[in-house]
């Protein structure tokens, strides 16, 4: 099962830096299995520390809609929560497979605990490529020259 948590069409597979993260054309969302979001994080010169323990500590969230897209359990909304009290809205299933983003949420994520330390800078070139795609509508092909 690989399908869209929010229009349910066929999510495709994307390379970010060597991680493997599942796109949804239409809606230009993103799934990340577990863990993968300290990893992207990581590749892009953020400490995870702070990411995991916002992680752990998120809480179980409220019911959405949505589906997840391993084992199509309705996922949980829940608030993302940086040591500076900013936060972003998730969706993650409640077994643990993984997180859904929106368009846009991926980054925001990430920039949410990057901190003051030059880290801003990391996060925008690492995630260029993807909010490239975002404007192209479509996956950044194989081979492709840049
Ligand atoms: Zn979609
Ligand atoms: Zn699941």
């Amino acid at each position: 099962m690989n399908d869209c948590p929010v229009c349910r069409r066929s999510m495709v597979t994307f390379e970010l830096e060597g991680v493997e993260i599942d796109r949804c054309l239409s809606c230009k969302g993103t799934w990340l299995d577990a863990g993968e979001l300290e990893e992207i994080a990581f590749r892009a010169g953020v400490p995870p520390a702070e990411l995991h323990r916002a992680l752990e500590e998120a809480g179980k969230g409220t019911s959405s809609t949505r589906r997840c897209p391993r084992c199509g359990r309705k996922l949980r909304e829940f608030p993302l929560r940086s040591a500076s009290g900013e936060e972003v809205l998730l969706d993650k299933c409640p077994k643990g497979h993984g997180l859904w983003f929106d368009q846009g949420e991926i980054y925001r994520a990430v920039s949410l605990f990057a901190g003051e330390g030059g880290h801003q800078g990391s996060v925008a070139r690492f995630f260029s490529d993807l909010l490239k795609s975002e404007i192209q509508n479509r996956p950044n092909e194989k081979g492709e020259s840049q």
